[in-house]
């Protein structure tokens, strides 16, 4: 049928080709069209499988969460991962979709901003009692569990210390008392740790973040061991309208075919630039955790089989102007409140991730107006290590 006025808003057939597309398609309809009534009835029963509805899942979605089951070892018992709009509504909907009025959850004290703030001021005004514990000491985790815990967060890489928790205890003292672990494994990545194969319950991504690695798309991943968790998880995100759009979920799709390149890149320079900052003057301390200077050392040479990952932190001598002096004299560096990308990216917890918690609670944390937190990125190392010769050597010409 050819498009005459008349037939216009008709959709043309998508043209046949013998030939496969080397490329993933993207596929933008919200809506899918099916033969009839019963044929509806069996897709909604799940007897045949069809969309009907973006909101409740499509195919760029579906692609992009297989292939980081396929990363993360996802349990196929628990029906593969959920993708969502972005890495907070991740990890909104383990804890909104799992909890109710009456439960309490443990969490990191470590945790990232916005989900400590979720713990502190949102799930309290639904009835959901929080409370925060230092996760590299797994008797104080196992001491702040009570009877009505129902999910413990952790991270397993602090941010921006990078302290490393007790994973393997703490998930014994949870399972011990009957209590899922979720674990948010955006700054491991799975290629750094494999939380399902340590016990996880739940694995949670940014995938915003390395795994999409281009600071252009937001999303975010939630895969369960256990169907029934799987099924509250998508439940609450479907209803809630927590819905991945499938040009990002293409786009990060096309960014993880690079993943492995790009993380065992950036490790390498994050290793060398940690090196190479802790030579320099004017540099207080340097934390990566493969570093025999880190105080988790051995946790993390043990739990992360020797992988330091691709964030360093440092800390400065000098306040707020040698800060200001180093960013100014890195223009190439973007000083920017992320992680993850192809590049490298600076940030300074004071005035940004941490703003909230005033000088004194940074500094219960270690963290002053001369600490920075490095995402390493994929540049020649050499580069690297002169653009940060040169900002160091602005904060020493002050
Ligand atoms: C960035 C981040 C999030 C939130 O992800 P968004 O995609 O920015 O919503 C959650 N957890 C960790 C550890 C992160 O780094």
């Amino acid at each position: 049928m050819s498009d005459t006025p008349e037939n216009l808003v008709r959709r043309t057939a998508w043209p046949q080709s013998a030939s496969r597309a080397v490329g993933t398609p993207i596929q933008p309809s919200v809506v899918y069209a099916s033969l009839n009534p019963d044929q509806l009835d069996a897709q909604y029963d799940a007897r045949i499988k069809g969309y009907t509805y973006a909101r409740e899942g499509h195919p760029n979605a579906e692609v992009l969460a297989r292939k980081i089951d396929a990363l993360e070892s996802a349990p196929p018992e628990g029906g593969g991962g959920v993708i969502v709009g972005s890495g907070m509504a991740a990890v909104s909907s383990v804890l909104l979709g799992l909890l109710k009025a009456g439960d309490h959850v443990l969490g990191g004290d470590q945790l990232y901003g916005r989900s400590l703030r979720l713990m502190a001021h949102d799930l309290p005004r639904f009835g959901i009692a929080t409370t925060l514990a230092d996760p590299t000491d797994a008797a104080a985790m196992a001491a702040a569990i009570r009877p009505e815990t129902r999910l413990i967060l952790l991270e397993v890489v602090s941010n921006p210390t990078l302290r490393i928790a007790d994973m393997d205890a703490i998930v014994k003292a949870a399972h011990e008392r009957g209590v899922p672990v979720a674990v948010d494994n955006t700054f491991t990545t799975p290629r750094g740790y494999r939380p399902f194969a340590h016990g996880a319950d739940i694995v949670i991504h940014s995938v915003t973040k390395i795994l999409a690695g281009h600071s252009d798309v937001m999303l975010g991943y939630v895969a369960a061991r256990d169907p029934a968790h799987r099924r509250a998880v998508y439940d609450f995100a479907v209803t809630t309208g927590m819905a991945p759009s499938p040009f990002d979920c293409w786009l990060a799709e096309r960014g993880l075919y690079s993943f492995h390149l790009r993380y065992d890149r950036a490790q390498a320079n994050a290793a060398a630039l940690a090196d190479h900052l802790a030579g320099l003057a004017g540099v207080r301390r340097v934390l990566y955790p493969t570093r025999r200077d880190h105080p988790d050392h051995n946790r993390a040479l043990a739990l992360l089989q020797g992988q330091g990952g691709h964030m360093v932190s440092f800390e400065l001598e000098g306040g707020r102007a040698a800060a200001n002096a180093l960013t100014e004299a890195m223009p190439d560096i973007a000083f920017a409140p992320t992680l993850g990308d192809i590049g490298t990216t600076l940030s300074h917890p004071a005035s940004s991730s941490h703003r909230n918690l005033g000088a004194e609670g940074r500094a219960a944390l270690g963290i002053s107006e001369g600490f920075f937190r490095i995402s390493v990125g994929v540049e020649d190392i050499d580069l690297l290590k002169r653009d940060f010769s040169a900002g160091l050597g602005a904060v020493a010409a002050l």
